[in-house]
C-alpha cells in the first residue's frame, strides 16, 4: 500500500459472516487467512487497527430469542461467539506477524484482557492490533453498537464496516442489476430511506458525535481493506456522515436506545444478583 492511509486509527467491524466466508455459518479459514493477509498490510502500512467482530456465524440473539431462547441466554451466548472469532482472528493475525491483544468486555482473563480503555489505546501506539470480543458486554445490544462505542472511546477516524456489498445501494444489487451505489451519503437519507447499513443505535451514536462510516465489501479482487483505508479515487465503498454539531431529531432513536439500556441494565443487575459478590469483585487488571 504505497499511498498515505486517510486515517492513522480506524476501528474495523467485521461481521461474523465474514468468517465463514461463503457459507452462512461456522469458520472458513482460507477466508480468514486472507482477511487477515490484509489487515498485516494495512497494519504494516502505519494504520492503527482496533477491530470489533460479530458472532451472527454463530449465533443470533434475536433469532435465538424468536426460536423460544430466553433472550439474556441468547445474547451471552452471542457475545461468546464473538470472542470464538476473535481468537481466531488472532491466531491468524499472529501467523502473519503480527502482534495482537484480545481484549473482553465480559472478563475471562484466562483466554484474553478485559477491555480497557487506556491499555487498548496503549496497545495501539505500541503498534499491536486489537480485537475487541464479547460486544459492549450487555445483551439487546449488537457489537454495530459495540462498535462505533469503541471506535469514540478509542478516539478512532472512523468505523469501518466490511460487509459483503461494496458499499450502500438504492436497492438490493443481487436482485437488481440496475441498483446504484452511493459514494457519500448523509446519515439522515439513510434513516428516512431505512437503508438498513447499522442498527439505529449505532448509527445515532455516530450521528451524534460526527464518526464517519464508511461500508465496503471484503470480497473481491482488488476491493480490500488496504484500498478503503487509501485514498478515496481508489476505494468502491459508501462514505456516510453528517455535521457534527447537528442536534438529532428522531424520537425513536432515543426511544429505542434508551428502552435498550434499560433491560440491559435490569439484565445486569439480575446477574450480579446471582453471581453475588464474585461479580463485584475488581479483576487483577490494572494500567
Ligand atoms: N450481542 C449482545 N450484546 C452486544 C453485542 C452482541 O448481546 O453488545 C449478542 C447478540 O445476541 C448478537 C450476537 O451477540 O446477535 C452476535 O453479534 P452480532 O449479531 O452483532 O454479530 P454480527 O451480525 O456482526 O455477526
Amino acid at each position: 500500500m504505497s499511498e498515505t492511509p486517510r486515517w492513522s486509527r480506524v476501528l474495523l467491524k467485521l461481521s461474523g459472516e465474514a468468517f465463514a466466508g461463503g457459507g452462512e455459518f461456522g469458520f472458513d479459514p482460507t477466508t480468514i487467512k486472507t482477511i487477515a493477509r490484509e489487515l498485516a498490510a494495512v497494519h504494516n502500512a502505519g494504520v492503527e487497527i482496533a477491530i470489533v467482530v460479530g458472532g451472527g456465524n454463530i449465533m443470533r440473539g434475536a433469532t435465538a430469542a424468536e426460536a423460544g431462547m430466553e433472550r439474556v441466554a441468547a445474547d451471552s451466548i452471542g457475545m461468546l461467539a464473538t470472542v470464538q472469532n476473535a481468537l481466531a482472528l488472532q491466531d491468524a493475525l499472529e501467523k502473519m506477524d503480527v502482534d495482537t491483544r484480545v481484549q473482553t468486555a465480559i472478563a475471562m482473563s484466562t483466554l484474553a484482557e478485559p477491555f480497557i480503555r487506556r491499555r487498548a489505546m496503549r496497545h495501539l501506539e505500541k503498534r499491536r492490533v486489537v480485537i475487541l470480543a464479547a460486544g459492549t458486554g450487555n445483551p439487546y445490544f449488537s457489537t454495530d453498537t459495540a462498535a462505533v462505542l469503541r471506535a469514540l472511546e478509542i478516539k478512532a477516524g472512523a468505523v469501518l464496516k466490511a460487509t459483503n456489498v461494496d458499499g450502500v445501494y438504492d436497492k438490493d444489487p443481487n436482485r437488481y442489476p440496475d441498483a446504484k451505489r452511493f459514494s457519500s451519503l448523509s446519515y439522515d437519507y439513510c434513516l428516512e430511506n431505512k437503508l438498513g447499513v447499522m442498527d439505529l443505535t449505532a448509527f445515532a451514536l455516530c450521528e451524534e458525535n460526527g464518526l464517519p462510516i464508511v461500508v465496503f465489501s471484503l470480497a473481491g479482487e482488488g476491493i480490500s481493506i488496504a484500498w478503503c483505508l487509501a485514498r478515496r479515487s481508489h476505494c468502491r465503498r459508501t462514505r456516510l456522515r453528517g455535521k457534527r454539531e447537528r442536534k438529532m431529531a428522531i424520537p425513536e432513536l432515543l426511544k429505542e436506545a434508551e428502552e435498550k439500556m434499560k433491560r440491559a441494565l435490569e439484565a445486569s443487575r439480575t446477574s450480579s444478583h446471582r453471581f453475588g459478590r464474585a461479580a463485584r469483585t475488581p479483576g487483577w487488571w490494572s494500567i
